[in-house]
């Protein structure tokens, strides 16, 4: 893998007023250039390694100063890109942290492309690719569950876990060539034993992670929730009620949540993206009914469909029709009003009577159930678990596809085994899974790959 020569920079923080602002350089010429526009108690070269010195950044050209700032000198390789590395604290001012970066260029510094930090960190073998991955997950991510995640991630339990597994396999693959290699050693029967109890512990152990895919992938993209029912029966005033925010119009009249509205809340950990419709019914209304055809399609492809009804009133015939046309979905019925009810055991049955569904009472109102409703979500997607710091869960759906091929591979070489295949034809699957395994740490992964990784990251990191 080639080492990159050039001195990288870039403005780490976002861009935008705030207390400070920081510039990374990462390279051979980091030090040269500080050197000549940083004034501090002692010249820039005689400051020693990991620590932080208070001084001026000044314009060489003109002797102006452009700001106070903070440095942090590291110096390779106990650096994050393993090469030799500053970090300029200076005012949180885009002119001063515009004006600095212009100078460091100046002096033969090259601005950084996004992620090229982390890239480097990669080339230069501090973190595998799944890690560099998680860096940018980490960065992303909107809920604590998925901060473990990519913590986890980071630290390098899925890469220990792979780097095993693609160990066994190669290990694999050096017995089988010694037994083609030399078949007057009579250890046939030993080895296919061998051989195929390998190659079962190692796709059970592949199939594992894969299944961890389900909790992650909630845990990355959250889940999207679609709220339905009859007009009036509260699914603004739900909304209002999950957001925490007035956005959802309220009112008496029936039909004026009339298109769709999305909100991202938190709930239990779970990124849930509310859907809010204008309800599933006939109508003349032609608003309305973009609404009621964005409704159904929503409905579709939703991870839990939540029929709100309203428990004051009778199960009405609209209730009835949406309760029967999305009848197999992921769904829980939600009665709300309860305020206004004594018993609500007929209206429990009348909906019983037409599909068997979890029912859950609520009043918006007074802000009844709603926290039950909050932990039966988080436990029917994440089975009430929170993510331990020490587990590891796939959350990224490339690690996940070329798992999937790599257990396919090795379940290729199982049947071709048991068919009294020739070896050779054996290995050749089996090194197949070893290679897509190195190609999520990063191990057997071609430049094209890298850089589309690479390329959504953020500029500065
Ligand atoms: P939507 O048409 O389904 O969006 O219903 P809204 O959220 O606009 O609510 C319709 C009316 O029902 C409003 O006047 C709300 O204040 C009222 N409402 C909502 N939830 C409750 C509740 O739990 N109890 C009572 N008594 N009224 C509610």
């Amino acid at each position: 893998m080639n080492h990159v020569e050039d001195t990288i920079a870039a403005i780490s923080t976002p861009l935008g007023r705030g207390g400070i602002g920081i510039i990374r350089i990462s390279g051979n010429d980091a030090f040269k250039i500080m050197s000549k526009i940083f004034k501090g108690n002692k010249p820039f070269d005689k400051i020693k390694s990991h620590t932080i010195n208070y001084g001026k950044i000044i314009n060489l050209y003109t002797n102006e100063i452009i700001d106070e700032v903070l440095v942090s000198k590291m110096v390779a390789p106990n650096t994050f890109t393993r090469e030799d590395v500053v970090e300029i604290n200076t005012h949180g001012s885009i002119i001063a942290l515009k004006n600095i970066l212009g100078l460091i260029t100046k002096l033969g510094a090259r601005v950084a492309e996004p992620g090229e930090f982390t890239k480097r960190a990669f080339l230069n073998g501090r973190i595998d690719l799944s890690q560099a991955e998680a860096v940018m997950d980490l960065i992303n991510s909107k809920t604590d569950n998925e901060f473990k995640a990519s913590i986890s991630q980071l630290d390098g339990k899925l890469s220990k876990k792979l780097s095993k597994i693609r160990k066994r396999l190669i290990e694999l693959i050096a017995h089988i060539e010694v037994t083609i290699d030399y078949p007057e050693y009579d250890i046939e029967e030993v080895t296919d034993k061998e051989i195929e109890d390998s190659l079962i512990n190692t796709r059970d152990d592949i199939i594992n992670i894969i299944n961890t895919y389900e909790k992650g992938k909630i845990i990355r993209h959250g889940i999207n929730m679609v709220i339905v029912g009859r007009p009036n029966v509260g699914k603004s005033s739900l909304l209002n009620e999950l957001s925490g925010k007035n956005k959802a119009i309220v009112t008496d009249i029936p039909g004026t949540t009339r298109d769709i509205i999305e909100e991202y809340v938190n709930i239990g950990g779970i990124s849930v993206k509310l859907v809010d419709t204008a309800g599933i019914r006939d109508t003349c209304d032609v608003v309305e009914k973009i609404g009621v055809q964005k409704s159904k399609k929503e409905l579709e492809k939703s991870d839990l469909a939540v029929i709100l009804i309203d428990a004051s009133s009778s199960l009405q015939k609209e209730d009835v029709d949406i309760l029967k046309s999305i009848n197999n979905k992921n769904m829980v019925v939600l009665l709300n009003k309860i305020d206004l009810v004594d018993d609500t055991s007929k209206i429990k049955q009348d909906v019983k009577s037409i599909v068997d569904v979890d029912i859950l009472e609520i009043s918006v109102l007074n802000e009844d159930g709603i926290s039950d409703f909050e932990a039966y979500i988080k436990d029917k997607f994440l089975k009430g678990d929170i993510v331990a710091n020490d587990e590891v869960i796939l959350t990224n759906v490339r690690h996940k596809s070329l798992l999937e091929n790599a257990k396919n591979d090795i379940q290729r070489a199982i049947d071709e085994k048991s068919l009294n295949m020739p070896l050779d034809i054996i290995t050749i699957d089996i090194k197949e899974a070893a290679y897509n395994i190195g190609e999520i740490t990063g191990e057997c992964v071609n430049d094209l790959v890298i850089h589309e990784i690479f390329s959504k990251f953020c500029v500065g990191k």
